[in-house]
């Protein structure tokens, strides 16, 4: 349920939103992580869908000090917006009847943003590991007690 259909929030007008359960599971190349629960409300923009919301997961880490791979549970909310891009703007414009190709140039489909692909699909999964990541502490421990070994 990662990979989501949005097409109808695309065609549909500024501030239409639905939201999402989250209970999957995603790869990672750097983490093993748990299972993902939480919840996300996906909003339309004028340029965007806005996805907010909070997720529930665990990851295992290497504890800095002993060295031992533990379970962190990790939560964090998450704001982030994938852009429409301007192929997947005309198509929904052209959905919609309109013919036109005034629909003004911008410029939003650089290399690190997340953009909504030509199938309409939004991949959240993409931002949910961005956010682990973010999250991951600089020195992980298995316990503020730890000490590692002697
Ligand atoms: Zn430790």
């Amino acid at each position: 349920m990662l990979e989501v259909n949005v097409s109808q929030l695309v065609r549909g007008v500024i501030g239409t939103n639905r939201v999402i359960d989250i209970d999957d599971e995603i790869e990672m190349f750097e983490y093993k992580v748990g299972k993902m629960t939480g919840r996300l409300k996906l909003t339309k923009t004028s340029r965007s869908i806005l996805v907010k919301g909070h997720i529930k997961t665990s990851v295992i880490l290497e504890c800095a000090r002993c060295l031992k791979q533990f379970e962190q549970p990790m939560e964090f909310d998450v704001e982030d917006e994938y852009y429409i891009n301007n192929s997947v703007k005309l198509m929904a414009l052209e959905a919609m009847g309109y013919f036109g190709n005034d629909v003004e140039e911008d410029d939003n489909d650089k290399d690190d943003t997340l953009i909504i692909d030509e199938r309409m699909h939004m991949d959240l999964s993409e931002v949910l590991r961005q956010y682990v990541l973010m999250n991951v502490p600089m020195k992980p421990l298995c316990d503020v007690n730890c000490h590692g070994e002697i």
